[in-house]
């Protein structure tokens, strides 16, 4: 579902990163795990189309990214990925339903009214329809962001940071529902973290160690990639 091979990504102005290969399967959970700077982020990107390998591939649900043209990226992201990233960006002038139905608009595709109430009630948040997201808590904001990543019923899901800013009983609650969520989409599930509690309540999952600055491995290395 996700394999990656000799995957690397240089930024302009930046860091090279190198990433070790990953293979998942369909319904696989993957935790990127890797402190602050460490590459997670990038990879997410890298594995949703919104940056282009250096060098290597990624290829994700049978796209192998380094094909799929610019013009094509939005499309298919849209319709393959359910991306709940780390700043939620749900817009505070729309209704929490408006801001689903943004994710149609974005695919060119339909508005369909029960879908959005069906995703919200499967998150427990339906009566939350008519708010506005400044009117939410972070974990009801949480929940609103990962109706909206499902929505179309992604093959992927990437949550980056998903309990960062969570307590004990909202993280919980993010994990389970992330989990859950993916399963019943029949979608593999990859969360970027470094919250030890993550690790723990996912000991079972397969692991990406990222790491930066001096130490060895993949992830973050200095200069130029050999
Ligand atoms: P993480 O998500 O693990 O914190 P990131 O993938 O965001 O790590 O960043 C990895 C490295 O790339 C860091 O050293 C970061 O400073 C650098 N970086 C991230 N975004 C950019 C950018 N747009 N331009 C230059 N360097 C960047
Ligand atoms: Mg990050």
């Amino acid at each position: 579902m996700i394999s990656s091979r000799a995957l690397q990504y240089q930024y302009p102005q930046g860091p090279s990163l190198r990433f070790a290969d990953v293979e998942l399967t369909q319904g696989g959970v993957l935790l990127l795990r890797g402190g602050s700077g460490s590459g997670k982020s990038t990879w997410l990107a890298l594995a949703a189309g919104l940056r282009r390998a250096t060098s290597g591939d990624i290829t994700v649900a049978g796209q192998a990214m380094g094909q799929l043209s610019s013009a094509a990226r939005d499309a298919w992201r849209a319709r393959t990925i359910g991306f709940l990233p780390q700043k939620l960006h749900l817009s505070d002038a729309l209704s929490v339903a408006d801001n689903l139905a943004l994710v149609y608009f974005a695919a060119g595709l339909p508005t369909a009214p029960g879908a959005i109430e069906a995703a919200l009630t499967s998150l427990g948040v339906a009566d939350l329809a008519r708010r506005k997201p400044w009117q939410l808590s972070g974990g009801q904001a949480q929940r609103v962001a990962l109706a909206r990543a499902v929505l179309l019923a992604p093959k992927v899901i990437l949550a980056d940071e998903p309990t960062a800013s969570l307590d004990d009983d909202n993280a919980r609650d993010a994990l389970t529902l992330l989990q859950a969520t993916a399963s019943r989409c029949g979608a593999s599930l990859v969360i970027a973290t470094h919250d030890a509690r993550v690790l723990v309540a996912l000991a079972q999952a397969q692991v990406l160690p990222l790491h930066s600055g001096e130490s060895p491995g993949p992830g973050l290395i200095d200069g130029p990639v050999p």
